[in-house]
This record gives C-alpha cells, structure tokens and sequence, in this order.
C-alpha cells in the first residue's frame, strides 16, 4: 500500500498508535496531541476524503462510525457526556484528508466551539 499521508501510514502499520478499537471497517486509536482527558480518533480503514465527501451507499459505514464512538464512550468511562466532532475541509479545521471522527470526554467543553 503506497502510504500517503499520515493515517494511510498508520492504517498501513507504517506508525504505531494506541489502538482503542479495530474491526474489519474501521480502527479507533488515541490522538497524539489530545484536545481533552480522552480523545480518540475513529476511521473508516476505506479511503473517504472528508465528510463532504459522503454518499448514500455510505450511511451503514458512517453509522457504524457513530456505534464506535458509543461503545467507545461507555469503555472509556465519559459517563457525563462527551462531544463528537468531525473536521470538514480547511475552513473546518480538518488537516488529515481522510474522514474521521473525534472522540473528545472527561471534560467539559464550551459552546459556541472555536
Ligand atoms: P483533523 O485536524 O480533524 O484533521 O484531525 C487530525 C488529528 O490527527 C489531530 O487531532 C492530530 O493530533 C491527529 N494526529 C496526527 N498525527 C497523528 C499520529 N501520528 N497519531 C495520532 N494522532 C495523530
């Protein structure tokens, strides 16, 4: 596999990270530079640029995404609440070009975000 940005490298096994959740769809792994107590990063292994990107034959995969998360926040323990956020583009502040949502708990965060 011709690794060409950094999650590619680490879907590839090229970089290593803390897996949180692996399954035949999708691989979860801590953030290296956490915004929060917890923060995970969840991805589809199929390459999807951005959430723009999204089609109808991808509902199944993007709601398995979101189970992830679920099972993700009840195993990490964010029993208060905790916020998904997914980047779109440059003006959402997205700087990996492979879609992924982030799994963000054991804080409180602000509205309107930043
Ligand atoms: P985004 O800005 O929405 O594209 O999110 C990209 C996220 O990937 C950021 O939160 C980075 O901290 C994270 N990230 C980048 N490189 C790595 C890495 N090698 N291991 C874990 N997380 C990473």
């Amino acid at each position: 596999m011709l690794a060409t940005n950094v999650f590619l490298k680490i879907l590839a096994k090229d970089i290593p990270v803390r897996v949180a959740h692996e399954d035949d769809l999708c691989l979860a792994f801590h953030d290296a530079h956490p915004q929060a107590p917890v923060h995970v990063l969840i991805l589809p292994k199929r390459v999807i640029r951005t959430h723009a990107d999204l089609v109808p034959a991808d509902a199944a995969l993007i709601g398995h995404l979101n189970l992830v998360a679920v099972e993700l926040a009840k195993e990490l323990g964010l029993t208060a609440g905790y916020r998904v956020v997914v980047n779109c583009d440059d003006a959402g502040g997205q700087t990996v070009p492979h879609l992924h949502l982030h799994l963000l708990g054991g804080r409180p965060f602000d509205w309107p975000p930043g």
